[in-house]
């Protein structure tokens, strides 16, 4: 099972869970065995060695038959103890999955015990239930537990049996063998059969869960590039939008500026489109550089027209951040002779808003409006200008 070591913990959780269930299902299986059981085994502490005898048959000495009462009484009362454990423990799903387990395997042996001391079950109904018993505790528990509890029940047939039986007739050595492998068989069957159906059921969670991981890196994968403008790397107008919303929703106040390059025309058809999308990403990153709070976003709403969206701002505030921008691109100082106007580096010019001016749904229109007042005004400026 070594490929299965990086298992995802929420897998082995649900394995977990469904193990214990299982387990307790089991435990509960169990206890009536047991309860009957004991009733038994008090019954028979009243007896005489001569009842004892004529109830077990002659293949037993009376005597060894009175220890043995005393031992499986005293292993049912620790039985009873680990059921006591489990039911104490039932909200501590570590500790009541040990305690199950050493539950089941005891109980396990402890009937096994039982049956090859007893030679036989007296009653088909016992036999039964100890056969349902013991097929359910070999398939629930690992495979390691399985084979344990096979060897330890072969042995115990042996010696127990072989032990404390004085001489044993040839007929209950032959019972006792036929048993023996009888367990064994089982054991191998069950565990082979457990082991396969685990192995499979592992490798469907295993493959579900990496599918699982795989999707959702896909689909976190695609939600960010989707909200990203590919040439610039800022957010795009989808996820503009969406942001808008949320404020609005929200009611919360901002200020949002509308930034354009200015005669960007003249410096594509001077330098060529791709050199003007080299200074759409320089600009851009000199934007990103410039924003100092998280909750402020840049997106590129256009061609080379960019919002920047500043939360809990007013409009003064806001045009003081915007102007830093401004200066920023300035100060890039990247070559633009053949604009119209005297200058000859690329710069901006912004329109500034905010949501105390107008409705929210106008603050775009407001800043639009306000950078063309910019544009008039002899370009490279943030309107209204900053005070300071
Ligand atoms: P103004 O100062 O008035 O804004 O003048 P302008 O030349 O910048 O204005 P106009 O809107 O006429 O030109 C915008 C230009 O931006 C047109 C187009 O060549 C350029 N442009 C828009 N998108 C891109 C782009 O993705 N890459 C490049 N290289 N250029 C772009
Ligand atoms: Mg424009
Ligand atoms: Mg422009």
């Amino acid at each position: 099972m070594s490929e299965y070591n990086d298992i995802p913990p929420r897998v082995v959780q649900e394995i977990d869970r469904q193990n214990s269930r299982r387990l307790l299902l089991l435990t509960l299986i169990g206890l009536p065995l047991l309860g009957y059981l004991l009733t038994q085994e008090l019954g028979y502490l009243g007896s005489t060695s001569e009842q004892l005898f004529d109830y077990f048959g002659e293949d037993v000495h009376p005597e060894t038959f009175v220890k043995v009462v005393n031992f499986r009484l005293a292993a049912m009362l620790a039985m009873g103890l680990l059921a006591l454990l489990a039911f104490l423990y039932r909200k501590n799903p570590s500790a009541l999955h040990w305690i199950s387990r050493t539950y089941i395997f005891a109980t396990g042996l402890l009937l096994i015990a039982i049956a090859s001391l007893l030679l036989e079950f007296r009653e088909s109904f016992e036999l039964f239930y100890l056969k349902v018993f013991l097929y359910c505790a070999l398939f629930l528990m690992p495979p390691v537990m399985a084979v344990a509890f096979c060897t330890s029940a072969v042995v115990i047939y042996i010696v127990g049996a072989n032990i404390l039986m004085d001489s044993p007739t040839p007929s209950v050595v032959q019972a006792l063998y036929f048993n023996c492998l009888v367990v064994a068989g089982l054991g191998l069957v069950v565990t082979i059969q457990n082991y396969r159906s685990k192995h499979a059921e592992l490798s469907a969670l295993y493959q579900l869960e990496k599918d699982h991981r795989m999707l959702a890196k896909a689909k976190s994968e695609i939600e960010a590039s989707s909200e990203r403008d590919a040439l610039t790397g800022v957010y795009n107008r989808m996820k503009l939008q969406s942001d808008l919303d949320a404020l609005d929703d929200h009611h919360r106040s901002y200020a949002l500026a509308m930034i354009d390059i200015d005669h960007f025309k003249s410096y594509n058809d001077h330098h060529g489109h791709a050199a003007g999308d080299e200074v759409l990403r320089s600009v851009a990153q000199a934007f990103v550089r410039s924003l100092n709070r998280p909750s402020d976003q840049i997106y590129r709403y256009g061609g080379e027209e960019f919002l920047v969206v500043l939360p809990n701002t007013g409009v003064d505030d806001a045009a003081v951040v915007i102007d830093r921008m401004r200066r920023q691109v300035e100060r890039m100082r990247i070559d633009h002779v053949h604009r119209p106007d005297d200058l000859d580096i690329v710069t901006i010019t912004a329109g500034v808003a905010d949501t105390s001016e107008v409705e929210p749904a106008q603050v775009l229109e407001k800043a639009d409006q306000r950078l063309y007042e910019g544009k008039r005004a002899g370009r490279n400026r943030v309107e209204p200008q900053p005070h300071q």
